[in-house]
């Protein structure tokens, strides 16, 4: 069987399949020792305790004029998560059955839920409810303080080692649970080229292909089957010629990287004499290893959302701190570009958040729209920045900017940061060069206009895409018409990158084109000499940049803007011009 989706990381795997089910917790049994039985229950026991804190929280944040049944249905679960059930029961399970606290919570958990069930009660049947909640509550727990420790239990590590995880999708917050599990790739039957899902999976250096429709029918649990991210094709019952064919390329592969390798020093210099800066992009901690090792002249884009990715509670001044801190230092000295938060659209990362949704989020409350919209939140970002620029280059860059009249409100809570932290005596340098980020189709046509406010541009082109040519980014139905070459993009880009040469500010790009080696020669040609891409594609970009020759790629490019043929633009980029 072969079926085809769109390949949102390359790379060849071949492996067993584990069929993976969004939005639930995702509980691995696993044995532990006796000697282990100690440390265990003291994780049950953390996990218990940050669970009910969790609530005593949320009881505390419900406003007074709240309808008094939200008052009650929290204490009732602050009640019953202290009974024994729920504070005892795991405990014996650990003990008797000699697992892991999350494995004996499920045991718990279907126990109760079998006594619910039988109850003729209705109203006690709802409480079924409750007891998952709650259960799922602590699982969450256990599962966070996994990812936290930037190491996952080795038992797992071994269940899902080489495994091919395919699912219907997966929200950046399941992405985190594979982080450190040495997968082979992901297979997902929604999602687009860009979704902040795809983004993820290339920070893990696997090939991944989404939407592939109903794939999850398809394939049974731990068949074996071949994932090519390279044409988006998944292969099951593939017989042993094509096994060794794939496996064949797969170390074909292998031995190119070795090759990139060896570019990680070279200055990023094209062959008639053009510096180009190269920077990455970053998202995930495995990133900021990735990027002490890149060679890159520093990030182009840090996107900070991600703080939030695995923790309920929104990042505070120090964590974000600390963040940067941890950055900067890996930059080497390089400058590191914090953009601020672009929460909204598909990137809630809340799973706990019931609120309304935006009738159109794309269009709606988010990044710097919903910064200014919840100034606190801004203002702490602003100061965690500043404070860090104590500590190497820091640069600022705001998404989504669409109007002056933004710039301005921008420009007033940054004076308030500063002022704020004077009376509090933090010190911080004054000189941080902040940039717009273009990704929205006026903003680009009028980025001459804001770029006379700023010290640099960055374009987006995955937002700039999406909205120019209205689709919907996550929406994989319409994910066949995202089209870099269109020439109304081309003639955007080509906008901005002239207006940065008139004001004399660096253009930068940090949107998956930036990365994409198909239009490395053609963004050259068009004048780019910054960019940011995502360390898995720095050194295949490098190469390219070396080999080019920009007063050659101009003269052709030139030619082909002049003949008005669109289908011309898309042979330059299939082509190989070194
Ligand atoms: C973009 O829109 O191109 C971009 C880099 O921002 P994000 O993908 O985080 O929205
Ligand atoms: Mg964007």
């Amino acid at each position: 069987m072969l079926v085809t989706g769109s390949s949102v990381s390359r790379g060849i795997s071949i492996g067993p399949v584990h069929l993976f089910e969004r939005g639930k917790t995702e509980v691995v049994r696993y044995d532990i020792k006796k000697s282990q039985l100690k440390d265990e229950i003291k994780r049950f026991k953390r996990a218990h305790r940050l669970a009910i804190k969790h609530l005593q929280n949320v009881r505390q944040a419900i406003p007074g004029d709240a309808p008094e049944d939200i008052a009650s249905f929290i204490d009732s679960h602050l009640l019953m998560i202290e009974d024994v059930p729920f504070k005892q029961a795991p405990i014996q399970i650990i003990e008797t059955q000699l697992c892991n606290a999350e494995w004996a919570l499920s045991i718990q958990k279907n126990k109760l839920a079998n006594i619910f069930d039988q109850m003729q009660d209705s109203y006690l049947k709802t409480r079924r409810n409750d007891v998952e909640h709650i259960i799922s509550l602590i699982q969450d727990f256990l599962l966070k303080e996994q990812a936290d420790d930037g190491k996952s239990d080795p038992a797992e590590v071994k269940k899902l080692k080489g495994h091919i995880i395919v699912a219907d999708d997966l929200a950046p917050a399941d992405t985190i649970m594979f982080e450190h599990q040495n997968i082979g790739g992901f297979v997902t039957e929604f999602g687009g080229t860009t979704s902040h899902t795809a983004i993820l999976a290339r920070s893990l250096g696997i090939p991944a292909i989404v939407a592939v429709a109903n794939i999850r029918s398809l394939l049974s649990e731990n068949e074996t089957v071949i994932i090519d991210g390279n044409t988006g094709t998944v292969i099951a019952g593939a017989d042993e010629q094509m096994l060794r064919q794939y496996r064949k390329q797969k170390r074909a592969e292998k031995e190119y990287q070795k090759q990139l390798e060896t570019l990680k020093n070279k200055r990023t210099r094209t062959r008639d004499g053009t510096d180009i800066k190269l920077m990455t992009n970053i998202e995930l901690t495995e990133d900021i290893r990735a990027l002490k090792h890149s060679g890159a002249e520093g990030v182009g884009l840090y996107r900070t959302e991600f703080l939030y990715i695995d923790r309920h509670h929104a990042a505070n001044e120090e964590e974000h701190l600390s963040a940067y801190k941890k950055i900067l230092r890996a930059a080497n000295d390089h400058p590191v570009t914090i953009r601020t938060l672009d929460l909204g659209a598909e990137k809630e990362f809340d799973p706990d958040y019931e609120g309304p949704l935006a009738p159109n989020p794309a269009l709606g409350l988010r990044a710097i729209r919903r910064s200014l919209k919840n100034p606190e939140l801004f203002l702490q970002q602003l100061r965690a920045i500043l404070r860090a620029s104590l500590h190497g280059e820091v640069r600022i860059l705001i998404p989504m900017l669409t109007s002056l009249n933004e710039l301005e409100q921008i420009m007033q809570l940054y004076k308030m940061a500063q002022q704020q932290l004077e009376r509090k005596k933090k010190n911080f340098r004054r000189d941080i060069k902040i940039g717009g980020m273009i990704e929205v189709p006026a903003a680009a046509i009028a980025a001459e206009t804001l770029g006379r406010h700023l010290d640099f541009l960055s374009i987006g082109t995955n937002d700039l895409i999406q909205y120019s040519l209205a689709i919907d980014r996550i929406d994989e139905e319409v994910n066949y018409l995202y089209d870099p070459l269109h020439p109304g993009i081309i003639k955007l880009i080509d906008t901005v990158i002239k207006a940065g040469e008139r004001l004399n500010i660096p253009v930068a790009m940090c949107g998956e084109m930036a990365g994409d080696s198909r239009f490395t020669a053609l963004l050259l040609a068009m004048g780019l000499k910054e960019f940011s891409v995502h360390p898995n594609n720095l050194l295949e970009i490098k190469r390219i940049i070396i080999e080019s020759d920009i007063g050659a790629l101009k003269r052709k490019y030139q030619r082909i803007i002049a003949s008005h043929n669109p289908n011309k633009l898309i042979e330059f980029c299939s082509n190989k011009h070194a």
